[in-house]
């Protein structure tokens, strides 16, 4: 939580243009999809399946996606709301995103301000992103087509975070993203808006293996034992970003099961916090959450996206000596 406190600056007001190469369009995976649908068939090598995997507050957007227009409309300054938030969840030893979600409803309520889902939704347009963010996924798409080695591959990105569903939902970036995990508010069952799902930094691993098993059904449990080769998304295709101690557990199941991992820092802010990541062996590279084309994190990730793509290569290789 103490991420949410630090109040960040430098954003992008720079939105650019949706155009995809035809090629790019073809190889993207389909879009909003909450299930990932039937398994390949066992005569083709299934695992040409690249997922990338962010975090929101502060790898995509530099502060806390409740900041932008929640707190404002309730008349809250963000300092004061993570303070109280804070101290609350420690006083109480209540879990810190339990007391968030219901912290600022109670003080909605006692300003007489009514926020259901839809206005929820519509204060998602207010959230603004890190340089080059709304290009990205594009970007990715168009350079994993052009790759030699793409054959067949496609390419995912999923967002998990301990943030709201509903906010989410109204960015200018929802669109981008094959599945969404979050927090979520249950609207109807109490007089105030009540927890549906809470998602804790180690909580955000079920939703890796969730992806990784292709069990995205939130109805579905996942904790039924799944052979690796079952699997339809290996953690070797995945790279998870993310800029924090909160994104630890992920990165760390990320990496020690043979993915990848990336730390962003604020633009013109320190990178102490990503060094130590990364000299704690949290993530394989750290870079300024600068998205866009030819910038350090573009280069570096298209590094790991072309060690992901030969390993594919390999691996398909491999599968054929034994099913050819
Ligand atoms: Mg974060």
């Amino acid at each position: 939580m103490a991420e949410r406190m630090a109040a960040r600056a430098n954003t992008s007001g720079a939105t650019g243009t949706k155009a995809k190469s035809a090629k790019a369009k073809a190889k993207a995976a389909p879009k909003r999809k909450t299930k990932t649908g039937s398994r390949p068939p066992a005569e083709t090598f299934g695992k040409k399946t690249i997922a990338l995997v962010y975090d929101f507050d502060g790898t995509l957007s530099p502060k806390p996606m409740q900041e932008y227009a929640f707190l404002p409309t309730i008349g809250e300054s963000s300092a004061d709301f993570w303070k109280e938030s804070n101290r609350i969840a420690s006083e109480q030893k209540a879990d810190p995103m339990i007391t968030y979600m219901h912290l600022l409803y109670k003080k909605a309520k006692a300003r007489n301000v009514t926020i259901n889902r839809e206005a929820l939704v519509k204060q998602g347009a207010a959230v603004e992103f890190f340089p080059g963010v709304e290009q990205w996924f594009d970007l990715i798409n168009n350079y994993i087509a052009a790759s030699p080695d793409s054959d067949g591959v496609s390419i995912r990105h999923y967002l998990i975070s301990s943030g709201l569903t509903e906010i989410v939902e109204g960015t200018s970036i929802y669109s981008n993203f094959h599945n969404v995990f979050a927090s979520e508010y249950w609207f109807e069952a109490y007089e105030l808006p009540y927890p549906k799902r809470v998602i804790t930094d180690t909580g955000k691993t079920q939703y890796l293996f969730r992806i990784n098993k292709g069990v995205e059904d939130l109805g579905a449990s996942i904790n039924e034992h799944m052979p690796e080769a079952q699997r339809p998304v290996p953690f070797s295709n995945m790279i998870y970003f993310g800029d924090g101690d909160t994104d630890v557990p992920s990165m760390a199941v990320t990496r020690k099961n043979g993915g990848y991992a990336m730390a962003v820092h604020p633009p013109g802010k320190a990178q102490e916090k990503c060094t130590k990541l990364f000299e704690a062996g949290r993530c394989d590279f750290f870079a300024v959450a600068d998205y866009r084309e030819g910038e350090e994190l573009y280069k570096r990730t298209c590094l790991l996206l072309d060690r992901m793509l030969a390993d594919i290569r390999v691996r398909e290789e491999m599968w054929n000596l034994t099913h050819g």
